[in-house]
């Protein structure tokens, strides 16, 4: 056998790539998993959380295993006016089990190879894929900077701003509108503060989205996460209002730090890491074509995010799970045609994948097009809302009532929101 060759060459090895590696050496076959980093995660970063249900199912010993940093019990919406806000918590209750997790991914990303290691998966780290070897327009390999590697599949796993597809021409140059930048600063402070400062303990933790404030009628929103020891705090915006506003994607963070109700979950904590990334907004309007002859594309390659719901690498998992899938139906019938593999794009039509990205194909258009009532109006009026109910004035509270009452008639607040609600309700019924 020539030692160059094996079932399937998985190129990238986040959630997408491990998954997709995994799935199939517990099937029993032959497959290499390559990262182009020294080590698997050295080159990731995210918010970030991972989702329970998809992890479990890839990895069912992670909850006791693997090198998680918290469960994340509160979930917050955090609404920023100019000095003041508004902060929306769920508590999912202290005996069911978390719908997430924190996670370093440097950590993360290692404890999966080395699960996928023991499953029989051949890792090749510092392993940089130049190109996918190409022979009469089927993928038959890849080539590396040191040499050329062999498979009947190649799983292109290789994240957001992924060069093989492009190179390939199976995805065009991302536009602007189809991308956020993501700067994330993480800051370490004892796990007595954390627990102290955000009212958790040692067995949970809190996740918040961050709206208005200085992110006002941008597409932008903060996110901040508690680990064990150290806070992650960042901002995402559109390529589009980057350019806008003339601003580096560092510099809305630094405005988002100065708001008091930020300022507060950091102070005297250290700076240690900063990083920044790209996430696909783009949805099923820039999905790629996913698959070609003996080629299929996962995760953020194939643009599956759902960034309405904050999910990335669960429909990571999913997907590389997916197209191993179908890989071994491949293999298992000799037949590695653009036709066979078809059958990757209908497991995720069948999936919650696609279903989720067509529900929401027009909804960031959407959303960008009624940003200035979500993200100030909404910001200011239902924080003025709670400030009235909970302020003791020295004005009666029928002057109170009908000051609050004409604020939010002048803001035309109800007459925007109508086709809000009209478009969230066609979400809620659309089949
Ligand atoms: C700031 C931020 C916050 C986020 N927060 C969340 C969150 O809280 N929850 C969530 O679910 N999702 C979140 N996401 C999204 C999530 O991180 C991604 O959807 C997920 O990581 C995609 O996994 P992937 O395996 O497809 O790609 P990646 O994780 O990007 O992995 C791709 C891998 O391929 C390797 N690679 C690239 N090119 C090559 C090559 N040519 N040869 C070999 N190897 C290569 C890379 O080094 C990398 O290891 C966030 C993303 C960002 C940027």
């Amino acid at each position: 056998m020539d030692m160059n060759k094996t079932d399937v060459i998985v190129v990238g090895s986040g959630p997408s790539g491990v998954s997709a590696a995994i799935t199939l050496a517990r099937a029993g076959k032959k497959v290499v998993l390559t990262e182009r980093g020294d080590d698997s995660g050295d080159k990731n970063m995210f918010g970030g959380e991972i989702y329970t249900n998809q992890t479990l199912d890839i990895f069912p010993n992670f909850i006791e295993d693997a090198p998680i940093e918290r469960s994340v019990t509160e979930q917050a919406f955090i609404l920023l006016k100019d000095k003041d806000s508004l902060k929306f918590a769920y508590n999912n209750g202290e005996n069911s089990i978390p719908n997430s997790y924190t996670v370093n991914r440097s950590k993360w990303d290692r404890w999966c190879v080395e699960e996928a290691k023991k499953a029989g998966v051949f890792y090749a780290p510092k392993t940089l894929v130049k190109e996918i070897i190409l022979e009469n327009g089927r993928a038959v390999g890849v080539k590396t900077e040191l040499e050329n590697y062999y498979s009947d599949i190649v799983i292109i796993a290789d994240g957001v701003n992924s060069i093989l597809l492009e190179k390939l021409g199976l995805r065009k140059e991302i536009k602007d509108s189809d991308v956020t930048v993501n700067v994330k600063e993480v800051y370490k402070l004892s796990e007595e503060k954390i627990n102290d400062r955000f009212n958790i303990d040692e067995k949970s933790g809190f996740g918040a989205k961050i709206l208005g404030g200085p992110l006002k009628n941008l597409f932008s929103i903060g996110f901040l996460f508690t680990n064990r020891e150290t806070i992650s705090l960042g901002v995402g915006i559109s390529l589009d209002d980057l350019k806008k506003i003339k601003m580096k994607p560092y510099e809305l963070l630094e405005k988002l730090k100065e708001h008091p109700a930020i300022s507060c979950y950091i102070k005297d904590a250290k700076l240690i890491e900063y990083s920044a990334h790209m996430i696909p907004e783009g949805g099923y309007n820039s999905v790629p074509q996913l698959y070609s002859d003996g080629i299929m594309v996962a995760g953020d390659a194939a643009m599956l995010v759902n960034n309405v719901h904050f999910e990335g690498t669960n429909f990571a998992m999913l997907s590389g799970k997916l197209a191993a899938e179908t890989a071994i139906e491949a293999l298992n019938s000799s037949d590695f045609s653009k036709k066979k593999l078809s059958l990757y794009e209908k497991k995720l039509k069948d999936s919650i994948i696609l279903k989720d990205l067509k529900l929401h194909k027009d909804s960031v258009s959407f959303v960008k097009k009624h940003i200035n009532t979500i993200t100030e109006i909404y910001s200011e009026i239902i924080c003025d809302i709670f400030k009235t109910v909970t302020y003791s004035s020295s004005q009666p509270k029928s002057k109170v009532y009908r000051n609050l009452l004409f604020k939010i008639l002048k803001s035309n607040v109800i007459f925007k929101s109508i086709p809000i609600f009209l478009f969230a309700i066609r979400k809620c019924l659309k089949k």
